[in-house]
């Protein structure tokens, strides 16, 4: 970025009320500018400004509207943004894409077995085509005491497969036509960090957690490219309609980089997509296989070095790692130092700890950026365990390593995410209170351990940078509506009143941070994006509601009118 047209000294630290003592010097031509906005910069030195002007795909200035009117000729558009509220384009910064299935039964609303079941066979009936029916999005709470049965689908589908994937994709539930087809019998064995589910009596429920669930979903037939590709960019348009404009792909099979290729190359890609590959060299995306035949070597990473060679942004980037340390707190698989309360059980650690460490300093000494999904606090430990042997081994710093989900840490591990300079990558809609958090989670993790899960006041208080995302599709891709979730901790509906262990609250500029520059921190872009910020790139959105100024209770109402990608519309709202 040394280009001269771009050169734009900004003299300002005001805030919003000395605007007028703004000085903006704005190279020109200018192609666009958006002026009377209250615009939330995410930048400290000036938080605020009312226009932008544009140039190609980044930014020219910021400041005020006089001075941004006086800086453009005449031939530059003029966009009146009617004093909305904008703020740096979101980044959901750990999501999967393609997605779901276009082509597949959303069940994320479904609150009981006979929901479930109407939609299931009403599905079935239109698409009588479909050789296998498939969904996604249930949750344990909707099962009479919280356990699936295939019984319960078999009572409305029993000519065809039918498997349904748990919404936090640890878990499937198959009937008893799907259990033929996968050829289950009486006799097969638990695969290795998997779990073929059986009940009292021996009898195979249908339910498979973990590696298990892996296994059966991998061998359901697969859909064509062409519809994959269909489903990828639907999503991408529907993010865009939230007013995202980067997101961190945590995970991506061989297949699913191809279709990234080639949204890429046929200027599709509506998101700048920043990519995580496997941490064991050619596995699937999600579940992993965790057993490592051999150690990984450095000869092993050929792809991923050609990946991260060929995609360096700042549309497509290849530079991080994905591993899976543990399972979730729902189906008692997350790995926790001490049972699950009312249980025998501490989950699974997926990794051997020496195995673990070297794996992750391989990658760190090769440059990589490293995310690992740690949801159990003994997870967690062995994440930060593993980072900390890799700074000390290769001497590195700056790596900006990633703890995904980190839901139910030790607190004396806070501590560490900072020393250690990791990213604790969170989630809001985790803390979503629903039936599920109420009545499983919540009790699963017992009085000592759930006033602090999925707080994300615990890593801003202890100085921890933290990153937010959706982990799409296990919650929609609204950041909206995690922005409300982080402010409130209450349902929709609001309950329960005054939030689910309030504690864990933030404000909301602290969320719009997380959704902003502090994702672009998280894939070392904070220098080219993530705040508004002359010389930056022209990412951003505009709000029906400025968020700063409305009830907290209203958050979930805002709307994105206009989301900007570089330079570019990739989404409209009619009404604007
Ligand atoms: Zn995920």
């Amino acid at each position: 970025m040394k280009s001269g047209i771009l050169l734009a000294a900004v003299f300002a630290t005001a805030c919003a009320p000395q605007l007028a003592a703004t000085q903006t010097v704005c190279a020109s031509p200018i192609d666009t500018v958006y002026i009377n906005g209250r615009i939330w910069t995410a930048d400290t030195t000036q938080p605020w400004a009312e226009a932008l002007a544009v140039v190609g795909d980044k930014l020219a200035c910021v400041g005020s509207t006089r001075a941004i009117r006086q800086a453009a000729d005449a031939s530059a558009t003029v966009i009146d943004l009617e004093g909305r509220f904008v703020a740096p384009g979101f980044q959901d910064s750990h999501l999967h894409l393609p997605g779901p299935s276009l082509n597949s039964v959303p069940l994320d609303t479904v609150t009981s077995v006979a929901e479930l079941q109407a939609k299931l066979k009403a599905f079935a009936d239109a698409n009588p085509d479909f050789p296998w029916i498939t969904g996604r999005g249930w949750g344990y709470a909707i099962f009479p005491d919280s356990t699936p049965d295939r019984a319960y689908i078999d009572a409305v589908i029993s000519d065809r497969p039918v498997y349904l994937t748990m919404r936090d994709g640890h878990a499937g539930l198959a009937n008893s036509a799907a259990m033929a087809a996968l050829n289950i019998t009486s006799g097969t064995a638990d695969p290795p960090n998997g779990q073929i589910v059986q009940d009292a009596a021996g009898r195979h429920t249908g339910e498979f957690r973990e590696s298990a669930h892996g296994m059966a979903s991998g061998l359901i037939p697969p859909e064509t490219t062409d519809a994959r590709y269909a489903t990828l960019v639907a999503n991408m348009a529907d993010a865009a309609s939230q007013g995202l404009t980067a997101v961190h792909v945590a995970g991506a099979s061989a297949e699913a980089l191809a279709l990234f290729e080639r949204a890429w190359k046929s200027d599709a890609l509506k998101l700048r997509m920043h990519v995580a590959v496997p941490m064991i060299p050619g596995a699937g995306a999600y579940p992993e296989n965790h057993q490592l035949a051999r150690p990984i070597s450095e000869a092993d990473l050929a792809p991923h070095i050609a990946a991260r060679e060929s995609f360096k942004g700042p549309l497509l980037t290849v530079a991080s790692i994905k591993g899976m340390l543990d399972g979730a707190i729902d189906a008692q698989t997350a790995a926790m130092h001490a049972p699950y309360t009312g249980t025998d059980t501490s989950g699974l650690s997926f990794w051997d700890p020496k195995e673990l460490n070297e794996t992750v300093a391989l990658y760190d000494r090769l440059g990589f950026q490293v995310l690992l999904h740690a949801i159990g606090d003994k997870a967690i430990t062995e994440a930060l365990d593993a980072f900390a042997f890799a700074a000390k081994t290769n001497g590195t710093t700056g790596r900006r390593h990633r703890v995904e989900h980190v839901e139910v840490p030790v607190l004396a591990d806070l501590v560490r995410f900072r020393e250690l300079g990791v990213i604790a990558s969170t989630q809001p809609m985790f803390a979503n209170p629903d039936a599920t958090v109420l009545n499983n989670f919540e009790p699963l993790l017992g009085p000592e351990r759930a006033p602090h899960a999925d707080s994300f006041s615990i890593f801003d208080d202890a100085g921890v940078r933290q990153a937010f995302g959706s982990d799409f599709p296990v919650f929609y891709l609204s950041p909206i509506e995690g922005i409300a979730v982080a402010v409130t901790r209450m349902t929709a509906e609001g309950k329960p009143p005054g939030g689910w262990h309030p504690a864990g609250r933030i404000s909301v500029e602290a969320a719009l941070r997380h959704y902003t520059i502090d994702g672009a921190f998280a894939t070392f872009d904070d220098d080219i994006r993530g705040s508004l910020v002359a010389g930056r790139l022209a990412d951003f959105v505009v709000l029906s509601q400025d968020l700063t100024q409305i009830p907290p209770e209203a958050i979930r109402a805002t709307k994105a009118m206009l989301t900007i990608m570089g330079g570019q519309e990739t989404y409209r709202d009619p009404a604007f």
